[in-house]
């Protein structure tokens, strides 16, 4: 596969050869589980790396309200339940889950410099939501994409999670989190993936930050087009990683995510009675309207 994508050598042995004195023959981490450390072994290690422990090698997310979270998701919403994406998707035991967009309407967008992929933010923020509903601390998760202007995008709408941290690969190097969603935002009909995605020591640094679970989105088909991801596909594919989303799948779960702080503020003061707003700050003039009132 690697040779059939032009990668005549292994990532592993360009780096050694670059970096002999960075390279060691067997790598121990105590970061990710199995199935995460697979990707990074796949693409980048040449399977040198190992789980420290048994525990390490196991690890997968808590969702102590994963029920409770389904239920409020389904409330008026068209999804039948039988085959929700939410539900099969969140499932602890599925730990890599590649979601594929190519069957949805998830093309990507040009705004002036930049590329944003809307669709994707959606599912993002779908998806983010019901990770919380289902128990998992806002600190624990994270979004990231090589794209700023994408983090913009689902910046705003996971504005009521300040917790969630939402940051460019770059940002995130050395750092980890229980749960990682990775937008790859490129999706066009000419396969164009852009600089960004075909920087392989990005692409390991975005792979690699997830403890229990990583669910990455993005199109196979315009991935497919550069060595790297090829590989990463093929992965993928051999594991049973893919999860193929269907068309509308955005659109069929009632999901609200909660107001900024500074939303929830100004709600709560509207709610207030047109007497009431007068009232605040004048002292007299409310101990006036409440004897009058009795
Ligand atoms: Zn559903």
């Amino acid at each position: 596969m690697a040779r059939e994508n032009g990668l005549q050598k292994s990532l592993f042995a360009l780096l050694a050869e670059a970096h002999p004195e960075a390279i060691v023959t067997l790598q121990y981490q105590y970061r990710m589980n199995k199935d995460i450390m697979t990707i990074s072994n796949t693409l980048i290690y040449d399977n040198k790396l190992k789980c420290a422990s048994k525990s390490v090698a196991q690890r997968q997310l808590d969702l102590p309200h994963f029920q409770q979270a389904l239920d409020s998701i389904h409330g008026g919403a068209s999804c039948t339940k039988q085959s929700c994406w939410i539900e099969q998707i969140l499932d602890p035991s599925r730990k890599v889950v590649f979601l594929d967009t190519d069957k949805m309407s998830a093309t990507e967008e040009r705004i002036m410099e930049t590329v944003v992929n809307k669709a994707e933010a959606s599912i993002v923020l779908q998806l983010a939501e019901a990770l919380l509903l289902a128990g998992v601390p806002e600190e624990r998760l994270a979004v990231i994409s090589v794209y700023r202007s994408q983090l913009r995008l689902i910046s705003q709408s996971l504005r009521g999670r300040p917790g969630v941290e939402i940051a460019t690969i770059d940002k995130y190097q050395g750092r980890d989190k229980e749960c990682v969603l990775v937008s790859l935002v490129r999706s066009n009909e000419t396969g164009k993936t852009g600089e960004l995605l075909r920087d392989w020591r990005r692409i390991n640094v975005a792979f690699t930050r997830a403890k229990s679970k990583i669910i990455i989105i993005g199109s196979s088909t315009t991935l497919s087009t550069t060595a790297l991801f090829g590989i990463f596909l093929e992965l993928m594919r051999t594991n049973n990683w893919i999860y193929q989303l269907h068309l509308g799948a955005e659109n069929e779960h009632t999901i609200q995510p909660p107001p900024s702080p500074r939303e929830k503020r100004n709600r709560e003061h509207k709610t207030h009675s047109p007497a009431e707003a007068i009232l605040k700050n004048r002292p007299i003039l409310r101990d006036v309207y409440n004897s009058s009132s009795l």
